[in-house]
């Protein structure tokens, strides 16, 4: 097989390779190196210097040193256990070369006698002798030993010696691909080809040299490949024909106007946008994104509303059936009474299952709320026109994709989240659809205002809470989730709620993740009813729910969430037109880091700057939790050091785009550093 220029080699089992067997392929897969184009990114993590060859006279003792020798004479005991000894000499002195559980044959192969031979290890010192023991780094030709050897991080069972072994076959079989990437592109790179840039990379002199230009390059193809699959999805849903919307935009302003509320101008910019999408005749797939408390819900309503205007129906899919059943209520409230509204949860009996299902089936349903429920199989929707999500930044690209193709070709899509992303990552993350984004937050809202407290103060706080019961006005008691022990994050809001309730009696409930989702809910409407005024909880109140009375929420031992997340909880408070705090508790005094980065959230209401600060100091994976969303993990990129790479393949995908640049030159590359299912029908 002809390897060169064919990426398939670097996609094919690591036992294609010389010198791995089963063995060593399945120690590499258990670490999720599956191709030999996986192990191109275990980097070197330093490199042991065997370039420089010493006199054994001028030999440091305890230091891995490099000499050439002449084995002089063998000394193979009879007796079981004892090792094997081959005496070397230079023109400077002696040494011994000590074998434990070594063949003699073996020995006598790579230390044959009379021959000048070059050997690198750690140099002892025993009975007068100098000792080289079990020496790896033997070879007639000094050249293969007188180098820098890198060292990898290893995995158990494979040794640095294979590692290298592995690589140095595989770079010298690497493809010359013929360049992907434009002219213009080349220029920031100095032309460096991504054969090159490899073979740099593996250097052991290279470690760590982030701003070359061969790491560069490397960096900006895996960010480009992810770009242009993602576009790629972008435009092959819009390429889609789909039956126009047709509705009376005078029902949507009649409904506009029974709200107690001016839209703000993002959300009325936000719902033209999906208007133009409703009425073209391309499928949508849109992206709203908003801070928290930024009014996603009523944009999201309004287009549920034009739709079934249109004769369709709506899907409509919350996190949690307390999110659900709110949007429902919601709907109930909002809508005129001719709409059909239906809820189905976890909960319903199997009659009103059945009744549900029919009622979809027959369109006497014109709108669903549900959890991820409502994509069961066994539901049907006789003309289903919108799927409507709510809070799912944890999708991937994947799992878009299949909702949007679940949906049929007639029905639109959009999405909703409340986590803001850093700029730079936007394309990385959202991609595949197009964006709507609310950054103004309604009017009247009055930023919440943030304290940090040692736990020792606790009585101010307590002080301070009884002042906010006697308005009227109700508290959110956060304890942090610990994720060692799901138990420990139990206890610590039971005792919290014990302590409360002393305090407080009849005023305190308690959810953790234990609650039942019955209880959960009975408990969170007694809230909302105002039947009590502290709530504790661990962070299950963090997505979505919206209690306007609630005024105050509490944060213990504040250090655990990422900032991300702090401006989540707070954003559940400061909803209505009063003034609203948020305390964030401490269990000792904040380190000078720890100190900026409740800065950042003191200073700023911003969801979006928050992450951009948030990614700046823990990186990326950490932010949102993506690292475990699946959602992808660049494997030399980085959001942070490498912004400017992140907006230039923004620019270059933007000129694809708009020349209509045919994409197969970027084949091999799509192929190699994207192999989800997504790209099978693309590339
Ligand atoms: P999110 O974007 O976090 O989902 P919601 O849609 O839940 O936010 O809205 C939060 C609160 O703000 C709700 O009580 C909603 O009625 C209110 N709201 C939405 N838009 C406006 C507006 N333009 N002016 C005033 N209040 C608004
Ligand atoms: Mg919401």
């Amino acid at each position: 097989m002809n390897f060169k220029s064919n990426y398939q080699y670097l996609l094919s089992d690591l036992n294609k390779l010389k010198g791995v067997g089963n063995k060593t392929a399945s120690l590499l897969k258990k670490k999720k190196i599956n191709t030999i184009f996986d192990i191109l990114w275990k980097l070197p993590k330093s490199y042991t210097d065997r370039s420089k060859s010493s006199k054994i006279k001028d030999l440091k003792i305890g230091e891995i040193q490099t000499i050439t020798i002449i084995p002089q004479k063998y000394q193979f005991p009879r007796i079981k256990n004892l090792p094997n000894r081959v005496i070397c000499k230079d023109d400077t002195g002696e040494i011994e070369c000590v074998f434990f559980n070594s063949y003699e044959g073996y020995i006598k192969k790579i230390l044959p006698i009379g021959n000048e031979i070059t050997l690198s290890g750690k140099i002892k010192y025993f009975r007068n002798k100098y000792q080289l023991t079990n020496p790896k780094y033997i070879s007639e030709d000094s050249s293969l030993i007188k180098q820098k050897h890198n060292t990898y991080s290893l995995t158990e069972g494979i040794s640095e010696k294979i590692y290298n072994k592995i690589i140095s076959q595989i770079l010298q079989l690497l493809p010359d691909f013929d360049e992907w990437h434009s002219e213009e592109i080349m220029k920031k790179f100095d032309n460096i080809s991504w054969n090159n840039s490899i073979k740099e990379l593996h250097k052991p002199q290279n470690i760590g040299k982030f701003k070359e230009n061969f790491y560069q390059r490397l960096a900006f193809d895996e960010i480009f490949s992810t770009f242009l699959v993602n576009s790629e999805i972008r435009k092959k849903i819009k390429k889609i024909k789909k039956i126009k919307k047709k509705f009376n935009i005078k029902k949507q302003n009649e409904l506009i106007s029974t709200l107690g509320f001016s839209l703000t101008n993002d959300q009325k910019k936000a719902i033209d946008e999906i208007n133009i999408d409703l009425l073209s005749s391309n499928k949508m797939f849109r992206l709203l994104q908003g801070d928290v408390g930024s009014g996603k819900t009523i944009v999201s309503l309004l287009a549920a509303h034009n739709t079934i205007n249109s004769g369709f129906q709506v899907a409509f899919m919350a996190p949690t059936e307390i999110l659900a059943r709110q949007h429902y209520l919601l709907a109930k409230k909002l809508f005129t009474k001719n709409i059909n509204i239906a809820l189905i949860s976890g909960k319903s009996k199997y009659q009103e299952k059945k009744v549900i299902l029919e009622d979809l089936l027959n369109h006497k349903t014109n709108i669903i709320f549900g959890t991820h429920a409502i994509f069961q199989k066994k539901i049907e929707f006789k003309k289903l026109g919108l799927i409507i999500i709510d809070e799912q930044h944890k999708f991937g690209v994947n799992q878009r994709k299949k909702l949007s193709d679940k949906g049929g070709k007639n029905c639109d899509v959009l999405l909703m989240t409340a986590t803001p992303i850093p700029r730079t990552l936007t394309m990385t993350i959202y991609g595949d659809m197009d964006l709507s984004i609310i950054r103004e937050k309604p009017k009247m809202r009055k930023p919440v205002k943030t304290y940090s407290k040692l736990e020792n103060n606790i009585d101010d706080i307590i002080r301070f809470i009884k002042k906010e019961m006697n308005l009227g006005n109700q508290i959110f008691w956060v304890c942090p989730l610990i994720e060692e022990s799901k138990k420990i994050d139990h206890q610590s809001a039971i005792k919290k709620y014990e302590y409360l309730k002393k305090i407080f009696p009849n005023q305190v409930s308690l959810l953790h993740g234990k609650t039942s989702i019955d209880e959960k809910e009975i408990i969170l409407n007694r809230f909302l009813n105002k039947k009590f005024s502290i709530l504790v909880s661990t962070t299950i109140i963090e997505v979505g729910i919206d209690f306007p009375n609630a005024n105050v929420i509490i944060i213990e031992n504040a250090n655990k969430f990422g900032l991300s997340q702090l401006h989540q909880l707070r954003g559940r408070v400061g909803r209505g037109s009063k003034d609203s705090t948020c305390i964030l508790m401490f269990k000792s005094n904040l380190s000078d880091n720890a100190k900026k980065r409740i800065n950042i959230l003191k200073n700023s209401n911003d969801g979006f700057i928050i992450s951009e600060e948030d990614m700046k100091l823990r990186g990326f994976g950490d932010i949102l939790g993506f690292k475990q969303s699946g959602i992808k993990n660049f494997r030399l990129a980085d959001p942070v050091h490498n912004n400017d790479l992140f907006l230039l393949a923004e620019k270059e995908i933007k000129r694809i785009e708009n020349t209509k640049e045919n994409i197969g030159k970027f084949k091999p590359l799509i192929k190699l550093y994207d192999r989800a299912d997504i790209i099978n029908d693309i590339a």
